[in-house]
């Protein structure tokens, strides 16, 4: 008879596996609807180290922090943490009239105007000449713009853990990120192995029975979770589960990282900086006491050395604090991320290079999945392939979703742009989307998954792209001229305002420094009454940009 599972083995110390292990423990060793308590034990070896790179995060972070009943105080504090109110894309086209051209993707985004999306109105339109505002979609539709480039945080000073007027993550120290997990984890029950998975013994389902680790001998396991990273340990080598390259899709296959110290006086921008370069681009993160930046690019295009020189040029005098490394990013998915009792998360399962910091999110989504598909020990299929369905569907939409990054672009200054405009392909469901954006703007009721980035994400990327060089026929949602030009007038006052009550970037972390109490958040006991401002507690993922009205009370 079939029974409830009630041990989980996760394989893996990175920040997958940590994080699975917090989720998965609060909900399950501490939550009601497992009144005996499912026991959750981490082995991870003391010979790989964790990849040590993934700063930068989306907004759904928060939801997770806060339903783990984290202090947000003490998170920023311990993981060097910094706010993000998008990215911003530099020199991703050919520059214009002898500037180069960016755009922006911001979390804060979605307004209405009288029950209208304004974006038409703005390609209709444009700008009234006496208003100076950037004019590109994402500062239109919501403050974020403004508020990064005025190096301001999402937050006024009073305002409560994970709220503020606008929609932000974090940018974090990926090494200090796992270990504060960690901490968590394992002081709320879960118990960890420094251990080395050796080999994998299998029964007559095919499933894994037990791990043979190298000192501790033989492991027992019922349900078992994959976080070994790019090697696949169980689900790809042991379990020989195929996985399926995107290379015909992202180019992308190698990354150069290094990190490097701040400039004299330089002031901390709360966003992510992605700036293209001759054969990929550059990410720049801030954190409170370093940058963190690299080359995501192509070996087909350039060698190791040249792109180590190519990033260090691109960052001028900046002092690096370690050498640069090399890492080799295996980018697609796994065919099948939970096959039998093993379930892969993070870079075992799949990976979409990080144009759009989306592997941190994509464990939160499948954590909350795998909550709500929890199987019992006879291993049900329904809710196997529903899960597997499910997470499929969202690494092949993130895919397509950075496709309009990298081929919507007009450079072809060297061979790699070129092969980005010319032999890159598209999946057949972003080709159909793209037809359909010519004569309508995105929304909604688009054919496309909208989990994590929403038609407005879209738009702020396809305008980005000056992909209307004519706005789209069909669609009615064009305002009057006038209403559009008070809208704007309204929406730039309103914006005055709200600068005027935000804390700066800088004070802000200083003064959540000031709050914070180290080993506050493990020393809690889940008590499950966190209720989290932007979303449902482990329900459905949070997209990537806040709408809704902003409020100006201080
Ligand atoms: C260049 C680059 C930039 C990135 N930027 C971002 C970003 O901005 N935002 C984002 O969300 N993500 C980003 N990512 C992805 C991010 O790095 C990962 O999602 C994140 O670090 C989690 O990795 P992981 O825990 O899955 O794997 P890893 O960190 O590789 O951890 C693997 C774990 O498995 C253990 N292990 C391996 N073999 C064994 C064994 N035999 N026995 C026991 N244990 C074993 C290791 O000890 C280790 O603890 C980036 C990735 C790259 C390559």
């Amino acid at each position: 008879m079939a029974k409830p599972i009630r041990n989980i083995t996760i394989v893996g110390g990175g920040t997958t596996g940590w994080l699975a292990a917090a989720v998965l423990n609060h909900r399950l060793q501490w939550g009601f609807a497992h009144p005996e308590g499912v026991s959750i034990t981490l082995i991870e070896s003391p010979e790989v180290p964790i990849i040590g790179v993934g700063e930068a995060t989306l907004p759904g972070l928060l939801t997770t922090l806060q339903s783990l009943e984290i202090s947000e105080a003490e998170f920023v504090t311990r993981t060097n943490a910094t706010f993000k109110l998008g990215v911003k894309f530099d020199d991703w086209h050919s520059p214009k009239g002898g500037k180069p051209s960016s755009y922006f993707h911001p979390f804060t985004g979605g307004v209405q105007v009288a029950g209208r999306n304004p974006a038409l109105s703005l390609l209709r339109y444009g700008l009234p000449e006496d208003l100076d505002i950037d004019p590109q979609l994402g500062n239109i539709i919501g403050h974020g713009v403004a508020a990064a480039s005025s190096f301001k945080s999402p937050k006024r000073p009073t305002d409560a853990p994970y709220q503020g007027p606008l929609g932000y993550a974090y940018h974090v120290d990926a090494t200090l990120f796992a270990a504060f997990l960690q901490e968590i984890a394992v002081a709320r029950g879960v118990s960890h192995v420094t251990d080395t998975v050796r080999s994998v013994e299998r029964n007559e389902r095919g499933h894994i029975a037990a791990l043979q680790l190298a000192e501790g001998g033989r492991h027992e396991v019922e349900l078992v979770i994959d976080c070994s990273g790019f090697r696949g340990l169980l689900i790809n080598q042991a379990l020989e589960e195929p996985f399926i390259s995107f290379s015909d899709y992202l180019l992308n296959d190698r990354a150069v990282v290094v990190q490097v110290k701040h400039g004299e006086g330089e002031r901390l921008a709360p966003v992510t900086n992605s700036t293209a370069l001759g054969s990929g681009w550059r990410f720049r993160i801030p954190l409170q006491s370093r940058y963190g930046t690299g080359y995501i690019h192509s070996s087909a295009f350039i060698d190791r050395a040249a792109a180590t020189d190519e990033l260090m040029a691109s960052l001028g005098d900046a002092e690096k604090m370690v050498e640069p490394r090399e890492i080799r990013m295996r980018v697609g998915r796994t065919r099948r991320s939970w096959v039998g009792n093993c379930v892969a998360l993070g870079l075992a399962s799949g990976f979409v290079e990080p144009l759009e910091s989306t592997a941190i999110q994509f464990v939160d989504h499948a954590c909350r999945r795998l909550l709500q598909c929890l199987p019992s020990s006879d291993f049900e299929p329904a809710p196997i392939e529903k899960f597997n369905t499910q997470m499929a569907d969202l690494y092949d939409d993130v895919r397509d979703f950075l496709g309009l990054h990298f081929t919507l672009g007009d450079r072809d200054d060297t061979p790699y742009w070129r092969a980005m405009r010319n032999e890159v392909k598209r999946s057949d469901k972003l080709e159909e989307c793209l037809a359909l954006w010519k004569d309508a703007l995105p929304d909604s009721y688009d054919p496309r998954r909208s989990d994590i980035f929403t038609f407005w994400s879209v738009a702020c990327v396809l305008f980005g792209k000056n992909y209307y060089d004519t706005p789209p026929l069909s669609g009615s949602d064009l305002l009057p001229q006038s209403v559009w030009e008070n809208y704007l007038r309204n929406f730039v006052n309103m914006r005055k305002g709200l600068l005027g009550l935000l804390a700066g970037h800088e004070e802000m972390l200083r003064l959540m420094g000031e709050q914070a109490v180290i080993g506050e958040s493990a020393a809690r006991r889940p008590s499950h009454n966190a209720v989290p401002v932007r979303g449902v507690a482990l329900g459905p993922p949070v997209p990537v940009m806040m709408p809704g009205p902003i409020s100006l009370a201080s």
